[in-house]
C-alpha cells in the first residue's frame, strides 16, 4: 500500500512522516517530579541541586510528600507526576516497596517513572521487586550527584514521554477506527463527504469548518469539474458550486493545488487531505483551522486517509449506480424510475397536504427540433429544465419521463399549471437566438384512487393526451369519467376498423321533399354500423371516433362512391334527384379530397351537379383559409354545397358571403320549436329570411309533424326532411318508397 505524501505547502520538512518521532510537547511546561523522602532536607537538596535544570527542552518543578500516605494523595491530585524519586527506607524498611506495590498494584498508576533511593548503601531491594513494579532506576542517595541526578532524570523523563506517546498514540487509533465506521454506510457522495468532514474535525480537534471537494474527473477520464460536494459552517454557501467558479477562495486555492499536485498540504488557513481514488475521480477534503505539525501520527493517519478515499471510491460507484437507473443523462434530472419510486412513496405514505403530478410537455417540439437541429434541441430540454427546477419550491420534484416530457410531483398549491406555463414564457436564449416555446399540461392527483406511481405517470398521460388533442398551452386532469370514455373510444375504434374491413357499415338513404307537393326532389346518405349481434351504433358515436382516429378518410371516400353508384344507378333508372352527403372536417382536409370526389363522380357516371356535400356550418366557418379553396374548387366542377345543422354555428355574413353555399339545412332542433301554439319559429323564420337575402335555397331537417310542415310551408321554406315523410332507407326498400305517390300537404292558408 503505497501512503499519499504529506509534505507541507512550500520546501517546509515532512509532516506526518513515517519516522516522525513521539508528539514534542508544548515547550515551557514543567516536567513534574515527586520526591518522596522523610528527611526534608534531602527535598531541599534535590531542588537546589535541579533548579533551573531543564530536561528535553523543559523545566523540571518538584513536589515533597515526607510519607507514603501524602505520596498517594499527591499522585492522585496531581496525574501530570512524571517521575518519582522514592526513598526505599522511611519509617519502616519496606516502606518503600510497599509504596511502590501500591503505587502500581493498588491505584494503577503505569505511566509514572520511579526512581528508588536509599542512604544506605548495601542495602539493596529484591531484584524482583525492581522487575514487577517496573521501577526505572536504584541508586545510592551518596551518588547521585548533581550531574547523575541529571543523567538519571533524563533517562526516567525519556522513557515517561515514549509511554506517553504510545497512549495517544492508542487514543488516536481508537478514534480513527471510530471515524471509519458509519462513513461505508453513506449511499451518496454529499452523505459520504458530510462525513469525512464531521469525523476529520472530531478527529484533529477541530470546529467542523470545511470544504469535501469530489465528483469530478480529470479531463483524461471525461473530464467533469470538481464541485463542492459537501461544505459545513461558514462555508456551507459553497455547496455543489464548481470549484473553478470559486478559485479566488483560498480554501479553494488549496483543493486545486492539492488536486494537482495529488497530494495533500497545508493552504488557506487550513489542511487539505489527498484523496486518490483508482477510478479517476479523486476527491480533497479541506479542513480549517489546522496548523503545521499537528500531533496525528503519519502511519495510522495515513491509513486512515487511504480507506477514506477507497471507501469514496466505492460510494461513487455505487452512486454512479444509482444515477445510471435513476438520472436523466441529458438533463441530470430524476428519470422515469426515479418519478415512479417518488410517487410510490407519497402514495404509501401520504402527505398531510393533497399532492399532485403534472406532466409538461413542450408543445410541437419535433419541429423545433427539425427546425433548428438535435444540439439547440438538447440546449432547449436543458433549459427548460433549469426553469422546472428553478421554479420548484423544496417540496417539489422535478424530473424528465421521455423525450420532451418533463414530470413535476409536489403539493398542489405549488403545481398550478398556469403558473408554470408562464415560467416558459420568455424565450430561450439558445447560441445567440431566442427560441419561444409553449407546454401543455396534464395533471393527476395523487388521491384520485390511483394505485402506483406508474399508474399515476399512465393517469397524467392519457390527461396529457387529451390536453395535446385541444392544442397548444392547454391543460388537462385526469377524471375517470374521461378515462373511461377515452377507454370506450378506443374499443369502439377497434370494432369500427374491423367492421370496415368486413364491410359490415353500410348507407341508408332518407329523402327530401318539396315542401307543397311532398315530391322526393334528395336523398341524404347516412352511414350505418351494425355490430356483429345486430346493434346498430349511431353515427353520431362512431362519426366522432373515426374522424380521431383519421379513418374518415377511408370510410368517407367508400361513403363517396358507394353513395355515388348508389345514385347513379337510380338516375339511370328514371329518378333524377340529387344526391346529399356529408363531408365532416377532417375528410375535407384530405389534401386530395376534391380529386377523390371528381374520381368518385365520373366512376359512378353521377353528374356534378346531382350531388351536394353537406358540411356542418363550424367546420364552415373553421380554417376558411383551407376550407375555402377547396369549396370552390368542388363549386366549380359544379358540386353544391349545404350548410348542416345551421343555426348552431356562429356564422358571420361576411363568411357565409365568401362561402357562397347552394343550400342551409336549418338544425332540427329549432323545428322542434315550430310545435308550440305561439313563438318558437322566431329562429326557422330568421334562417329563412337570411337564406332569401342571401339568394340561397333552404332545407329543414327533422319535420317530424305535420303541424311543422304547416308551418314551415307558412315561413316560405320548399325543401323538408324528417321522419314525417321517411326514415333513412335501407337501398332496397328505394325503388318501393320511389314508386309511391308523393304526400300531398295542406295548401298554406
Ligand atoms: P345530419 O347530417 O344532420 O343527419 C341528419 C340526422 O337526423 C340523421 O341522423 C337522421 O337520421 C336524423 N333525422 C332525420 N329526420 C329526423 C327526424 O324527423 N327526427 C329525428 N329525431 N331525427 C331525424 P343519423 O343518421 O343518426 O346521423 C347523425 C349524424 O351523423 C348526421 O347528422 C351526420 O352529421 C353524421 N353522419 C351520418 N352519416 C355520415 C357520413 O356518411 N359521413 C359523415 N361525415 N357524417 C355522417
Ligand atoms: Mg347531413
Ligand atoms: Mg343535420
Amino acid at each position: 500500500m503505497s501512503h499519499p505524501e504529506w509534505t507541507e505547502e512550500g520546501d517546509g520538512p515532512l509532516l506526518f512522516a513515517a519516522e516522525t518521532g513521539p508528539a514534542a510537547p508544548a515547550t515551557g511546561e514543567a516536567w513534574t517530579v515527586l520526591v518522596v523522602d522523610d528527611e526534608p532536607d534531602v527535598f531541599a537538596a534535590t531542588c537546589l541541586a535541579l533548579r533551573e535544570v531543564e530536561i528535553l527542552g523543559r523545566p523540571l518543578r518538584f513536589l515533597h510528600a515526607s510519607g507514603a500516605a501524602e505520596a498517594l494523595a499527591l499522585l492522585v491530585a496531581h496525574p501530570e507526576i512524571a517521575v518519582i524519586l522514592l526513598d526505599v527506607v522511611m519509617d519502616s524498611e519496606s516502606a518503600g516497596l510497599d509504596l511502590v506495590a501500591r503505587i502500581r498494584g493498588e491505584f494503577k498508576l503505569s505511566k509514572p517513572r520511579i526512581i528508588l533511593r536509599t542512604g544506605q548503601p548495601g542495602y539493596a531491594p529484591e531484584m524482583r521487586a525492581i522487575r514487577d513494579y517496573d521501577i526505572n532506576d536504584y541508586r545510592i542517595k551518596s551518588e547521585l550527584t548533581r550531574t547523575r541526578l541529571f543523567t538519571v532524570l533524563t533517562a526516567a523523563l525519556r522513557s515517561y514521554q515514549t509511554l506517553e506517546a504510545v497512549e495517544a498514540n492508542r487514543a488516536d487509533l481508537q478514534a480513527l477506527l471510530e471515524a471509519q465506521t458509519g462513513l461505508l454506510a453513506a449511499e451518496t457522495l454529499p452523505a459520504f463527504a458530510e462525513g469525512v468532514l464531521t469525523r476529520m474535525a472530531a478527529l484533529f480537534r477541530v470546529p467542523v469548518e470545511g470544504v469535501f471537494c469530489g465528483g469530478g474527473r480529470r479531463a483524461s477520464d471525461g473530464g467533469e469539474p470538481h464541485r463542492v460536494v459537501a461544505a459545513t459552517g461558514h462555508y456551507a454557501k459553497w455547496t455543489w458550486q464548481r470549484i473553478d467558479h470559486l478559485a479566488a477562495e483560498p480554501p479553494i486555492q488549496a483543493v486545486q493545488k492539492a488536486l494537482a499536485d495529488r497530494r495533500s498540504l497545508h493552504g488557506g488557513g487550513g489542511l487539505a487531505l489527498y484523496l486518490p481514488s483508482r477510478t479517476g475521480s479523486d476527491a480533497v477534503v479541506w479542513l480549517a483551522g489546522i496548523e503545521r505539525g499537528h500531533r496525528l501520527e503519519g502511519g495510522l493517519f495515513a491509513m486512515f486517509v487511504q480507506s477514506t478515499a477507497v471507501a469514496a471510491d466505492g460510494v461513487r460507484l455505487v452512486e454512479r449506480l444509482r444515477e445510471a437507473a435513476y438520472v436523466d443523462n441529458l438533463t441530470r434530472l430524476a428519470n422515469r424510475s426515479a418519478l415512479v419510486e417518488a410517487i410510490d412513496d407519497l402514495l404509501h405514505d401520504p402527505p398531510d397536504l393533497p399532492y399532485r403530478l403534472l406532466l409538461v410537455d413542450i408543445d410541437q417540439f419535433s419541429e423545433i427540433n427539425e427546425t433548428f437541429g438535435d444540439r439547440i434541441g438538447d440546449a432547449l430540454l436543458h433549459g427548460v429544465a433549469a426553469r422546472l427546477e428553478a421554479g420548484a419550491g423544496s417540496a417539489v420534484r422535478v424530473a424528465r419521463v421521455a423525450n420532451d416530457t418533463f414530470a413535476a410531483v409536489g403539493p398542489r398549491e405549488a403545481l398550478v399549471p398556469d403558473d408554470w406555463a408562464r415560467r416558459m414564457d420568455m424565450p430561450f436564449e439558445v447560441e445567440g437566438l431566442g427560441i419561444g416555446l409553449s407546454v401543455s399540461f396534464g395533471g393527476v392527483e395523487l388521491d384520485a384512487g390511483c394505485r402506483s406511481g406508474g399508474e399515476a405517470i399512465k393517469m397524467a398521460y392519457s390527461a396529457l393526451k387529451r390536453a395535446k388533442q385541444a392544442g397548444h398551452r392547454s391543460v388537462a386532469f385526469y377524471s375517470h369519467e374521461v378515462a373511461n370514455e377515452i377507454k370506450e373510444r378506443t374499443r369502439l375504434l377497434h370494432g369500427l376498423r374491423a367492421a370496415f374491413e368486413q364491410q359490415r357499415l353500410f348507407l341508408v338513404y332518407q329523402p327530401q321533399v318539396e315542401a307543397g307537393s311532398g315530391r322526393t326532389i334528395a336523398l341524404e346518405a347516412l352511414m350505418r354500423w351494425r355490430t356483429e349481434d345486430g346493434r346498430l351504433v349511431p353515427p353520431d358515436r362512431f362519426i366522432p371516433v373515426a374522424e380521431q382516429s383519421g379513418l374518415i378518410k377511408d370510410l368517407g371516400a367508400w361513403a363517396m362512391r358507394s353513395a355515388i353508384a348508389q345514385a347513379a344507378a337510380l338516375h339511370a333508372a328514371g329518378h333524377a334527384l340529387r344526391l346529399a352527403v356529408n363531408v365532416s372536417m377532417n375528410q375535407l382536409l384530405v389534401p386530395d379530397f376534391e380529386r377523390m370526389v371528381g374520381e368518385a363522380l365520373a366512376a359512378g357516371g353521377l353528374p356534378a351537379t346531382a350531388l351536394e356535400l353537406e358540411i356542418t356550418e363550424s367546420v364552415a366557418m373553421q380554417s376558411p383559409d383551407v376550407v375555402l379553396p377547396k369549396l370552390a374548387a368542388l363549386k366549380a366542377m359544379g358540386v353544391g354545397v349545404a350548410i348542416d345543422d345551421f343555426g348552431t354555428g356562429h356564422s358571420s355574413l361576411s363568411s357565409l358571403e365568401k362561402l357562397a353555399p347552394d343550400r342551409l339545412k336549418i338544425d332540427r332542433s329549432f323545428i322542434t320549436g315550430l310545435d308550440a301554439e305561439t313563438g318558437g319559429d322566431s329562429i326557422a323564420a330568421m334562417i329563412i329570411e337570411l337564406a332569401r337575402s342571401l339568394g340561397v335555397k333552404v332545407v329543414a331537417e327533422g319535420v317530424e309533424t305535420a303541424r311543422q310542415r304547416q308551418r314551415l310551408q307558412a315561413l316560405g321554406c320548399h325543401e323538408l326532411q324528417g321522419y314525417l315523410f321517411a326514415r333513412p332507407l335501407a337501398v332496397a326498400d328505394l325503388p318501393d318508397w320511389l314508386a309511391r305517390p308523393p304526400m300531398a300537404g295542406e295548401a298554406p292558408p
